[in-house]
């Protein structure tokens, strides 16, 4: 019997997401299954998830193929009409051991309303198998409505997880070697903010940073900029255990497109957010995520999002040309032509490539401080990757020097 297979797309809580998966397969010794968990952020991403399942099937004929992620949760159908297609889960029954050891009929479908679930219980992981930076689900779902985007549909409302689940899991997860923790979610900026006794993201992680002096490097995923607390300001300041390094969902630089977005924050919020933060942490390093070519983008307002990276001083950008989805508001909105969608991301891109260029050169020479993740390679503590030809094992820190890089990735020698 061949060995079961979890195939997972899309973001960092699905890959979480899929460790718990892979622990309630692995737990009851199941054979012969295959789990694609989907991503359904663009329309690509769905059609890649049909793709993957297809070459399953061809693959595997006699194996069991379940479908699960935010694809399977907002359309379910499209994937249990599907020939190649056994079971269909939600993104809240994925998380069920039960529903992988149940024997169903074909096409069965196991999803349930996600806009109505309430509350969350964190789920306890003792090991990531491949990975030395342990993924920590913080929250889940989304109450924003952005107009390009259809992820709450697929996650239900925002949830959080309590604080005291969180640090017992760091806890285990540290005294397993584990180094460095991501904290990850949908909307992790509103973490706190629907339990009886409001809390913030900031709080929660001054709290797991003195609960857990074990923890060495904590890192933060996407932020959104309209909603970053005192406390994580603070924290950024007291803490140098939490990474130097926040990655920003910035999606414009033009205000009147980040109003049809449905977007919390302005360009000018921005740009006196980072500044702010520099101010408390200097040598902090941003990332942000730029839609090119939302619907009625002129050239004008495009040269502001340019004109953005330089202001806020943003060196790891994450371009996305704007991918119409089904279910959006914004696609029905007047759409950019596709060809000049493309034409102002590899613009943009090439800013981005030229603002890393330009912090990596003032990297030449300076120490850093790297988790080794494997084959050599490894973050600083700023994100920025590094590739060391020494022989080191991974999931130690180690103290480098940065001796050179090719725009994409530094080298760097062990210092003694
Ligand atoms: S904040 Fe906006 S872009 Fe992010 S998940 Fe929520 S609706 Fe989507």
């Amino acid at each position: 019997m061949n060995k079961s297979e979890i195939i997972t797309l899309g973001c960092r809580l699905n890959k979480f997401e899929s460790e718990i998966i892979n622990g309630h397969v692995e737990a009851a010794d199941l054979k012969n299954i295959y789990i694609v968990n989907t991503c359904a952020v663009t329309c690509e991403a769905v059609r890649q998830a049909r793709q993957e399942i297809r070459s399953l099937r061809r693959k595997r004929p006699d194996g069991k193929i379940i479908v699960t992620g935010c694809a399977a949760q907002i359309d379910p159908n499209s994937f249990s009409v599907m020939p190649e297609v056994d079971l269909v889960l939600g993104n809240e029954e994925k998380l069920n051991a039960e529903n992988y050891i149940l024997d169903t009929k074909q096409d069965q479908v196991f999803v349930s309303d996600i806009m109505k679930s309430r509350g969350i219980s964190g789920h306890p992981i003792n090991r990531f198998r491949s990975r030395t930076r342990a993924l920590i689900q913080v929250q889940q779902g989304c109450d924003h409505r952005c107009t390009f985007c259809i992820i709450p549909f697929g996650r239900g409302n925002s949830r959080s997880i309590p604080p005291d689940f969180l640090i017992d899991q760091i806890r285990n997860l540290t005294k397993n070697g584990h180094k460095e923790f991501v904290l990850t979610g949908v909307d992790i900026s509103s973490y706190g903010h629907d339990f009886v006794e409001k809390s913030t993201l900031g709080k929660m992680v001054c709290c797991l940073l003195d609960q857990v002096p074990t923890l060495e490097r904590l890192r933060l995923s996407s932020l959104d900029p309209a909603v970053i607390d005192e406390a994580l300001i603070s924290a950024l300041a007291e803490y140098p255990r939490l990474m130097p390094h926040l990655h920003l969902s910035v999606q414009s630089g033009n205000d009147i497109i980040l109003k049809r977005m449905k977007r919390r924050h302005n360009r000018r919020n921005v740009a006196d957010l980072c500044d702010r933060i520099r101010r408390v942490r200097p040598d902090i390093v941003f990332g942000a995520d730029l839609i090119a070519g939302f619907p009625t983008e002129t050239e004008e307002m495009f040269q502001d999002t340019l004109k953005l990276v330089d202001e806020a001083g943003l060196t790891y950008l994450h371009v996305f040309p704007y991918s119409p989805r089904d279910g959006t508001p914004a696609v029905s909105m007047p759409q950019v032509p596709i060809g000049l969608r493309k034409e102002r991301s590899k613009r943009l891109r090439e800013k981005g490539d030229l603002a890393k260029t330009i912090y990596f050169d003032q990297l030449l020479g300076s120490k850093a401080i790297v988790l080794i993740e494997e084959k050599g390679r490894g973050y600083t503590e700023h994100y920025a990757p590094v590739q060391i030809s020494q022989k080191l094992e991974s999931g130690y820190i180690h103290r480098l020097r940065i001796t050179g890089h090719n725009n994409q990735i530094l080298s760097a020698e062990l210092l003694p």
